[in-house]
């Protein structure tokens, strides 16, 4: 609490005009150990006190806390720029709104003006992946360059860009990792998994929330950052795998998601290119571009709606901070180049031996100088970009109808929220109608919300409302698929159950002024509310997938009842007098049973159900309990019931069946009781994770079925065949009580409000 009340306080202090009373000391004098040195990490408390005394020790860096993180943490941005464009701000902020909204500037003359004026914004974001540490550590070395440097280099970025620094998008997580890392040093699990997500809800997938808008840290940063400013570029540095390349950086491969402005796509590619131009010449060897990464899913790229440049650095990790020793011979081929080799985008061949932290934290430095450079001898380049992109989206693009009304009056209220509140969040337009209104045939209620597709951010509407058509990419002809980084669709009327239709004219009917941004409304249903309510508990192994913790999101979201079950908290048995249902998360069988291995992690956090806690569970539901097991998970139930069901594409090649995150048809028997409230026909967020059942026990109940001939409503599926008229959902009795399998995800992500009543409904006892 001092801490927060003491940031704001600096930065008014500092904003009000700084003194220099003290000088700006090194990291190494702060913390003790150098910046990147083996086994050794600043964690956030740290990290948020060497920024406020940089903030009150140079004239060059201010620090705000935009909000505290899911578990109460603070949230940072450092603003780093000349002490003369400190002291004009506001008016530079103001030259780039302008900018960002060509409706707003009067004529030629005063684009001219504001583009000698303006800067280049550039936004750089770290260690959203709490354990890629590197970022996180970076931060503070690079802050510290920028407070203190009078190198050419720098005075030229200084005067030419605002430089936004979120020096941590996952404070809790950052401080988790440090804990755990530091506790584990000098044992077997030093530098291992830790036993839980590191981010509260969503662990990895936090980086899977930029359109959704669904945790504080993405809305702290689209809020306090994105909109506040709106970058020409943002840079987001990550860590990857060990054994390729040292660093990446873009272009990106194909596919680019079809709404994103090309000159955005060319901006990336120039950028990128210069960035390994520059690091490859200060002799750091192994670094690629256009490997591996795709820029097709918006769910990691708001940017890419609102004139910003995504670039993504992906460094090769370590143990978190402690160092490796990588063999030559386990360089080899990678996806877009062969890592012990030299190609055209891997021109300089990392030799091997040894990878330490510091390396990381070079690489990264390096091409953050590189980026920042660039956008700094570029700047009227990035401006002049930045300003045609938003004239471009208020002229209209020719492949965008003139509006889409979300018709008011829709019985789905939580989705219609939902999908109002991401574009509004995005800062999209939507207006209501005054009055009824009709469009050729179509008519629609007064109230309904109409988005004009003339504005600077229709292409962020465009590319959630309309459905993917994802294109059928392979490695070579006829050869296998070629992966998407992500998933391959994202259309929110489908996800969300609500009506969104395009016109193809203007709608004529008085509008309201823009709405303000909704809050969710979710209504929980009435089996889950009151005294007679069933008892919920959702599995939480010390390996918890990401889809428990969504599970859990938006079970807090719909103010839920339940409670979380630890391995011990199972084995103690007697579950049948707590609960009613027990959820379990995609997860296989065989870390549900065994968990971490003894040695990988602290002994506490060893060793998963066990034969006791499986025991409890098969008890539990032989009683009278129900137990609801989602993907993976359905494995484990078949087994420890002898269910006659499997998964119908078990074993299938991928040449013959693929469908990597698209949105599927379901018919669901709306005479199950787990279908109340549903129509007949429906979605279903299929993942490589899911599968269509075989059944081959007659008394089991089917509940849904992909749609067929075709299952395919949004992305891309190869092999439908596989999937269509297959069972989806599946009900058997088991002594007492009951089983439910999901053979897809009901909760995609907490975005598939359409499936949210199916897992509701089967938190019955
Ligand atoms: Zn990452």
């Amino acid at each position: 609490m001092i801490r927060r009340i003491f940031l704001a306080f600096a930065a008014v202090i500092l904003l009000a005009g700084p003194t220099l009373a003290q000088s700006v000391p090194t990291p190494l004098q702060f913390f003790g150990f150098e910046i990147g040195q083996d086994r050794k990490l600043a964690d956030w408390n740290q990290l948020t006190s060497y920024y406020e005394k940089l903030a009150q020790t140079s004239q060059r860096v201010t620090v705000d806390t935009l909000g505290l993180s899911t578990m109460g943490r603070p949230f940072i941005k450092l603003t780093i720029t000349s002490p003369e464009n400190h002291a004009r701000l506001a008016e530079l902020k103001a030259v780039q709104m302008k900018l960002a909204d060509p409706r707003k500037i009067s004529g030629d003359a005063e684009l001219q003006r504001l583009l000698d004026q303006g800067k280049t914004v550039v936004l750089v974001t770290h260690s959203i992946h709490a354990t890629e540490v590197g970022g996180s550590q970076m931060a503070a070395r690079l802050a510290w360059r920028m407070a203190t440097s009078n190198d050419e280099k720098i005075r030229t970025i200084l005067n030419n860009v605002i430089f936004l620094d979120i020096p941590s998008l996952n404070p809790d997580g950052l401080q988790w990792v440090v804990d755990y890392y530091k506790a584990g040093l000098g044992t077997s699990y030093e530098g291992g998994a830790m036993p839980w997500l590191y981010h509260f809800y969503t662990g990895h997938d936090n980086n899977r929330d930029w359109y959704a808008f669904t945790q504080k840290e993405t809305v702290l940063t689209i809020q306090g950052a994105h909109n506040d400013w709106h970058p020409q570029i943002v840079h987001d540095i990550h860590q990857m795998g060990s054994n390729g390349a040292r660093i990446f950086f873009p272009p990106y491969i194909d596919p680019w998601e079809p709404n994103i402005d090309p000159s955005l796509a060319a901006a990336v590619n120039q950028l990128g290119a210069y960035m390994a131009a520059e690091v490859t010449a200060n002799g750091m060897p192994g670094v690629v571009t256009t490997g591996q990464y795709d820029a097709f899913t918006p769910a990691r790229a708001y940017q890419h709606y609102h004139a910003g440049a995504r670039i993504l650095s992906e460094a090769a990790s370590v143990r978190v901070a402690t160092p490796i020793e990588i063999p030559r011979d386990r360089l080899g081929p990678s996806r877009g180049y062969d890592s012990s080799k030299p190609s055209w985008n891997f021109p300089s061949v990392w030799q091997g031996g040894a990878w330490r932290l510091a390396d990381i934290v070079n690489y990264q430095e390096g091409g953050v100088l590189a980026l920042l450079t660039n956008a700094a001898v570029n700047r009227r380049y990035w401006l002049e970009n930045f300003y045609r992109i938003g004239a471009r989206a208020v002229g209209k693009w020719g492949t965008w109808p003139e509006a889409w009304v979300i018709p008011a009056g829709q019985a789905n209220t939580a989705g219609v929220n939902y999908v109002l509140r991401i574009l509004t969040t995005a800062q999209v337009e939507v207006h209501q109608a005054a009055e009824a209104f009709a469009v050729g045939a179509r008519s629609f209620p007064a109230g309904s919300w109409v988005i004009p597709m003339r504005q600077p951010y229709a292409s962020f509407a465009q590319t959630m409302l309309e459905v993917q058509h994802y294109p059928d990419l392979r490695e070579f002809p006829g050869g296998p698929p070629l992966r998407p980084y992500d998933v391959t669709a994202h259309t929110l009327p489908l996800l969300m159950n609500v009506q969104a239709v395009a016109l193809p004219e203007a709608p004529r009917v008085a509008l309201s002024a823009p709405i303000a941004i909704p809050e969710y409304g979710f209504q929980l249903p009435a089996h889950l509310q009151g005294r007679r309510a069933s008892r919920v508990a959702i599995y939480k192994s010390w390996q918890e997938p990401m889809e428990a913790g969504w599970t859990r999101w938006v079970f807090d979201q719909y103010k839920l009842r339940y409670d979380t079950l630890h391995d011990a908290d199972v084995q103690r048995g007697r579950l049948a007098d707590r609960y009613d249902v027990v959820v379990l998360q995609t997860q296989s069988p065989r870390s549900i049973r065994g968990g971490f291995a003894a040695g990988s992690a602290p002994p506490e956090y060893v060793g998963g159900l066990g034969e006791k806690g499986v025991a409890e569970l098969k008890t539990f539901v032989e009683a009278g309990g129900r137990l609801v097991a989602v993907e993976d998970a359905t494995e484990f139930a078949a087994e420890l019931f002898g269910l006659g069901v499997k998964s119908a594409v078990e074993g299938l090649r991928n040449t013959d069946y693929y469908i990597p995150g698209s949105i599927l048809r379901l018919d669901i028997d709306t005479t199950s009781e787990l279908a109340t409230g549903m129509e007949r026909e429906g979605i279903a967020w299929f993942d490589t994770g899911s599968r269509p059942f075989d059944v081959s026990d007659p008394a089991m109940k089917v509940v849904a079925r992909f749609g067929s001939p075709d299952p395919l409503l949004s992305g891309w599926v190869l092999g439908g065949d596989k999937v269509a008229g297959k069972p989806a959902i599946v009900q058997a009795q088991v002594g007492k009580g009951s089983v439910v399998l999901f053979g897809f995800q009901p909760n995609y992500r907490g975005q598939s409000v359409a499936t949210f009543p199916l897992l509701f409904n089967a938190l019955r006892r």
